[in-house]
């Protein structure tokens, strides 16, 4: 196939949606993973580098559901440390050290899409000093090896340098500290896609639409494709329910009777306008009115504010309120000397956090965020809960507890630990000049093909430098050619799969990715062989979320 977008087009065969599709149906699987969050992805990658018959079918997009509205920093949680200490509850510290291990595994599997961040906590009281210098402190022992840089307490000056955005009145010093930060969605796709690459049989955009059961035993699953229309029957040895908020709506697939788990609260983050310079250092407000910590992070080159924990209903595009915008902008007012107004958001949304409910706990904010996982009467897994930093661990142990409890396979012995994910394992920081001089880039496109593609960023480049370099959107640096290699080699099926989460537009300035639409659905309608009608859908869809994701 040849297209006029200037190029030959080649996606890898193992990454041609109608050839995994044709897998889904024709083949049985020792494993089915349902969800394709950083959980279940986790899990395809943690099955297939073990060897294993495993197939994944995500009923939208890869990170479509909470694992694209993270805060995302790779972290062990300073706000769990602080309970840690107050509580002395040493489940606490273990999880804080578990997930500071996880921290610097990804950076180091990861090294395109993950880095340290300095963290800046302002200190208004005298007693917060030493409170906080020795909290931080701790935190760095608990990471160990794998420590990212030691904290240290910064004079007022000092702080201000580090952290300009800060209020001076009142300040007395600062502790600065690190963890690490990272692009959420495009993380979760590396992920897919190297669980794919080890075989894993990985699809977007098919839904799980009822449990199949013989002599009381799940043993496999109707989908139904959701671009197609076709519905099939996908058989498996075990099946995995990792649906991140939606668990109970599977669960009930497998008994309509099944008491709820999960409870849900919504996590909003705004991004302010682009006149907002981004700060070098991030900003961890450590007390609001109601006792919990935010944070005011860069975020390709934005400013990114986050987040509430208000009890919500479940939804696949939750709406953010006017109030919890309010929350978040009156708290950074209260630190920070950016005054910001409702006018200064550029984007907001939200995420929903699957808390598993602890039966005595009174609100949302002090139920535990450890993952469970529970095995149903018919053998249906469900692993939910958790953090996005510890995905790894999470999958280590449902694949453990599937050879435990399930008759899963153990397959044979691996460590994705040690597994570089996709654009990582030749990546090296010195790329971007390269890249813009071979393929005539400007530097912020350049850097970003270098941050989002990473050893794969020349092939990005090699595409564009067949006439696809120019911008999607003039203030961002996203390129035509991102679009046709989302198409080939990332399983981008939509409009809003390349806005949303390929790239990170729609997340950023939704107004500008609205500009972009057009673009993009047209260069996707030549790559994927769209016909008018799908034109017009892909269109009138996209349009129709309007500006919430
Ligand atoms: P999800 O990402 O929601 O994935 C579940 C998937 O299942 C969805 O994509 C959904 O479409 C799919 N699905 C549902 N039903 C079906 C079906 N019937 N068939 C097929 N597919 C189906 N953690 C951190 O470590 N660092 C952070 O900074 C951080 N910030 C956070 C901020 C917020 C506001 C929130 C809410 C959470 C944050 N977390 C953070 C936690 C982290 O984001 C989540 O723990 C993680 O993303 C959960 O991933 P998941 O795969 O379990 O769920």
């Amino acid at each position: 196939m040849t297209s006029s977008n200037g190029s030959k087009a080649t996606p890898s065969r193992s990454l041609l949606r109608e050839n995994l599709v044709g897998k889904l149906r024709a083949e049985t699987f020792d494993l089915l993973v349902i969800g394709g969050g950083a959980t279940g992805t986790g899990i395809a990658l943690e099955a297939a580098c073990r060897g294993l018959k495993i197939a994944l079918v995500e009923k939208n997009d890869f990170a479509s559901g909470t694992s694209s509205r993270s805060t995302k920093l790779i972290h062990g949680g300073v706000g769990y440390l602080e309970k840690a200490v107050r509580e002395l509850d040493r489940g606490q510290f273990n999880l804080v050290r578990d997930a500071l291990r996880e921290r610097s595994v990804l950076l180091r599997i990861a090294p395109h899409l993950a880095n340290s961040i300095p963290l800046v906590v302002p200190l208004y009281r005298a007693w917060q000093v030493p409170y906080y210098w020795v909290g931080l402190k701790i935190y760095d022992a608990l990471a160990g090896k794998g420590s990212i840089g030691s904290s240290r307490f910064l004079r007022t000056g000092e702080a201000l340098e580090r952290c300009p955005i800060l209020k001076p009145e009142r300040l007395l010093g600062a502790v600065l500290y690190y963890d690490g930060q990272f692009d959420d969605a495009r993380m979760n796709l590396a992920i897919a896609v190297t669980a794919i690459n080890h075989g894993a049989v990985v699809v977007n955009h098919v839904e799980v639409t009822s449990l199949v059961k013989e002599t009381g035993r799940v043993t496999g699953a109707q989908v139904q494709d959701k671009l197609t229309g076709d519905r099939w029957e996908i058989r498996a040895n075990t099946l995995i329910n990792a649906t991140g908020p939606f668990a109970d709506q599977v669960r009930k697939l497998d008994d309509p009777h099944a008491e709820p788990m999960l409870s849900v609260s919504s996590g909003v983050h705004v991004v302010l306008k682009t006149q907002f310079d981004s700060p070098d250092a991030g900003l961890l407000i450590p007390e609001t009115e109601d006792g919990r910590v935010l944070f005011v992070l860069p975020w390709l080159g934005n400013i990114l504010i986050g987040t509430t924990d208000n009890p919500t209903e479940l939804s696949e595009h939750p709406q953010v309120r006017g109030q919890e915008i309010d929350y978040l902008l009156h708290h950074v007012n209260m630190y920070s000397n950016l005054q910001v107004t409702r006018a200064d958001v550029q984007a907001a949304w939200s995420g929903i956090r699957p808390l598993v409910a602890v039966p005595d706990a009174k609100d949302t904010a002090r139920l535990s965020r450890d993952h469970v996982i529970v095995l149903s009467a018919s053998n249906l897994i469900t692993i939910t809960g958790g953090k996005w930093t510890t995905y790894r661990k999470m999958a280590e142990d449902a694949m453990n507890f599937a050879v435990r409890h399930c008759g899963l396979r153990r397959g044979s012995s691996c460590s994705t630990d040690q597994i570089r994910l996709v654009g990582g394992a030749r990546y090296g920081p010195q790329t971007a000049s390269r890249l813009a001089t071979a393929y005539s880039l400007d530097t912020p496109v350049a850097a970003n093909l270098q941050r989002a593609y990473g050893d794969r960023a020349e092939e990005v480049g090699a595409i564009a430098a067949q006439g696809l370099d120019g911008r999607l959107a003039p203030a961002y640096p996203y390129i035509e050619a991102e679009v046709i290699w989302a198409a080939r080699q990332e399983l981008a099926q939509t409009a809003l799969d390349v806005l949303a989460r390929r790239t990170r537009l729609a997340f950023l300035d939704p107004a500008a990715a609205i500009e972009a639409l057009p673009r993009v659905v047209e260069l996707l309608a030549e790559e994927l062989g769209w016909d008018e009608a799908r034109r017009r859908s892909e269109a009138e869809t996209y349009r129709q979320l309007g500006r919430a994701l």
